[in-house]
């Protein structure tokens, strides 16, 4: 396993988490090869079928060790930004296995992207594949598109990650695909391949994906019927991973890959997945020391120096991350509220919750921070940008250093 104790100690695959810690300095992002690799081939393995490719959703986590890692086992990348778009192009992973999603998308990030001949672009409105038309006739090429179809379907997630209702920002509604594919197909610079569809994130239930694989099911018959040529279905992200002990188990991976292949397999389609969360968000810890034990009238508070600005989750979706200690207690244990140094309420990462007794300067581990955590960070409160390391086996590298407070200061300048 990833993170397990021996002799009361928490190590990383075979690395002690004290070490690292002790050498790079808290608070630190610490990531395990080894889980990503077993992770990502699990994707692999269920989604192989000819011509399936699994896009792994660089915004979860864009280091470039990481991409290069997953590049290296054959992954394509989900992006949604030009930057993201360069991070997978110099981590290795070619352009014709890159995505480009997002509602936002502007005249550079276009010319860019067709520049490189990506494998897709995923539009997501009219303006932009209008104006994605003009760009690529003026370089003399076609784009490849797929509508991202907003199926109004709840994904019975949180109310900021889900995506998929026709309140949400993404996407165009299926009711008009008939209309808008008609449309698409009239424009010289574009060439119609696909189908996508992103519902949310963080999703624990089947159903709502079993909903969404329907949807793409039906359009893919009714934009046929009316003569598109549609060979790339894009199912988008979104499989959940189990946060709380005790919580509901989110779909296995399993499970979720043969209902895509019951329900689409049929069509004949190209496959594309973008998992994020679920390939790097187990094989992720936020390690952090504590820095005081207050006892508060009514609670007692352990103020440690990881905050909100390194791992912003739980004040912006009150999310719950696990904790755990680093050296294993005596089975003793007192209830703390367990909180960053940061100058805001919401800089929280626990209530009353049970740990052994500790003391300014024992480590924590909060679990499940690889996915949407360091690519979150910010130096808010000048505190500098948490590192980020990577472990394999025996050794580990910081994959991203510490921006000192100095740096960060030297990004301003005078009026
Ligand atoms: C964020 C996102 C994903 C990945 O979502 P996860 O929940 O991390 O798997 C996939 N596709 C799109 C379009 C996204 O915006």
């Amino acid at each position: 396993m990833t993170f397990l104790y021996r002799e009361q100690q928490l190590y990383s695959e075979n690395v002690p988490v004290e070490k690292i810690a002790s050498q790079v300095g808290t608070p630190l992002y610490l990531y395990s090869a080894g889980a990503i690799r077993r992770r990502f081939g699990e994707y692999a393995s269920h989604f192989n079928s000819e011509g399936s490719l699994v896009c792994y959703a660089v915004k979860a986590n864009s280091n470039q060790a990481v991409l290069r890692l997953l590049a290296a086992l054959g992954a394509g990348a989900d992006v949604v930004s030009e930057g993201e778009l360069k991070r997978a192009l110099a981590a290795g992973i070619p352009a014709d296995r890159i995505v480009f999603s997002g509602v936002g998308k502007t005249v550079p990030e276009m010319t860019f992207a067709l520049e490189r001949d990506i494998l897709q672009f995923n539009v997501e409105s009219e303006p932009e594949l209008e104006q994605l038309n003009r760009i690529a006739l003026s370089m003399g090429k076609q784009a490849p598109i797929a509508f991202r179809i907003n199926p109004d379907i709840d994904a019975r997630t949180h109310r900021k990650i889900t995506t998929g209702k026709s309140e949400n920002k993404f996407g165009v509604p299926a009711s008009r695909a008939s209309e808008i594919y008609a449309w698409a197909a009239s424009l010289p610079g574009i060439r119609i391949q696909g189908i996508d569809m992103h519902i949310g994130s963080q999703l624990t239930e089947s159903e709502p994906f079993e909903q969404a694989f329907h949807c793409l099911r039906d359009l893919t018959h009714l934009l046929r019927e009316q003569g598109h040529e549609i060979t790339v279905l894009d199912i988008g992200g979104g499989l959940g991973i189990s946060y709380e002990d005790g919580a509901p188990e989110p779909p296995s991976l399993a499970e979720y890959a043969s209902l895509a292949r019951e329900i689409l397999a049929p069509l004949g389609c190209r496959v594309i997945v973008e998992p994020g969360r679920s390939v790097v968000g187990e094989a992720g810890l936020l390690i952090s020391r504590v820095i005081y034990v207050k006892q508060g009238e009514k609670r007692r508070f352990l103020i440690i120096d990881a905050g909100m600005n390194d791992l912003l989750r739980p004040s912006l979706y009150d999310a719950h991350h696990e904790i755990m200690p680093v050296r294993a207690g005596n089975g003793e244990t007192c209830l703390y509220d367990v909180v960053g140094p940061i100058c805001e309420t919401g800089d929280t990462f626990a209530l009353n919750k049970a740990l052994p007794l500790l003391e300014s300067g024992d480590l924590l581990a909060i679990k499940n921070a690889g996915a949407y955590g360091a690519v979150m960070a910010s130096f808010y409160n000048t505190h500098p940008l948490v590192p980020e390391v990577l472990v394999d086996d025996c050794e580990f590298r910081v994959i991203r250093a510490r921006l000192e407070a100095e740096q960060i200061i030297a990004f301003d300048s005078d009026f």
